[in-house]
């Protein structure tokens, strides 16, 4: 019932001609894999050359991060406006780095999350817990709070694209993977809370995607669970051979 997804950050590497050598050896490694809905995130200057490469393919093209306003004074920013004239269909919001680097909030997710949505783009709404968090036994609170507030007055009944990402802070880029059960578990507590802020029909519904060192190694154990419907991958997303191996394997 849960379309599986998997996508790729490519976070801040490649230029629009390595983002087209990527996809020209990708795209014939995925031909089988109609199953699982398959999203690169490329930078914003790679956005338009991955659209035209991906063209008439399975393989879909989001940004990894936008603006809540249509358009305006913002300098540096990018609309969902101009996402949906370009052809993205998805996007990253509130990913772990834009939260500490770029001092995004749970306040400016639920923004940009009613924005996307207005904009008919899919979301991909990232959570999760820093390791001090984890081991302070906070991680649910971590969790409740980011899903009240990030998905605050969001309409269940438009909620249908919604996508959520648990990536444990401290296993992104670090080599650490939460366990299947760790992973699990928090992604029932998610699945949990949609249930309360939005509705059991909305979180039966939504994909709850996994991202945190995720290999070709370690894909099928994480999503064949049932509470896990796919994988948010960053650095083994930037070779093709080895992103199409996780796309493979957690299909299995
Ligand atoms: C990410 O950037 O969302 C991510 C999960 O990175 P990595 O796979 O490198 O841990």
């Amino acid at each position: 019932m849960r379309k599986p997804l998997i996508a790729a950050n490519w976070k801040m590497y490649k230029t629009p001609s390595e983002s087209t050598a990527f996809i020209d050896t990708f795209l014939p490694l995925v031909t089988n894999q109609q199953k699982t809905e398959i999203v690169l995130c490329p930078p914003m200057i790679c956005l338009a050359a991955s659209i035209a490469a991906t063209k008439g393919t399975q393989v879909h093209i989001g940004a990894q991060t936008m603006d809540w306003h249509d358009n305006g004074a913002y300098t540096g920013e990018t609309s969902p406006v101009m996402l949906n004239a370009i052809g993205v269909t998805h996007v990253l919001i509130g990913h772990s780095e834009r939260r500490q680097y770029f001092n995004e909030t749970d306040e400016t997710v639920n923004l940009k999350l009613k924005s996307a949505l207005a904009h008919n783009l899919v979301p991909i709404v990232c959570v999760g817990e820093h390791q001090a968090e984890r081991e302070s036994g906070r991680t649910n609170d971590v969790l409740k709070q980011q899903i009240a507030v990030g998905l605050k007055d969001i309409d269940p009944a438009a909620a249908a694209p919604l996508v959520i990402a648990y990536e444990p802070v401290w296993a992104i880029g670090t080599g650490l993977t939460a366990t299947p059960q760790i992973a699990d578990e928090a992604h029932q507590f998610i699945r949990s809370q949609i249930a309360e802020v939005l509705s059991p029909a909305v979180a039966a519904s939504t994909r709850i995607l996994y991202g945190g060192s995720v290999k070709p190694d370690n894909a099928g154990s994480l999503c064949c669970l049932d509470d896990i419907d796919g994988a948010l991958v960053g650095g083994a997303s930037l070779d093709p051979t080895s992103f199409a191996q996780i796309v493979i394997n957690s299909a299995l």
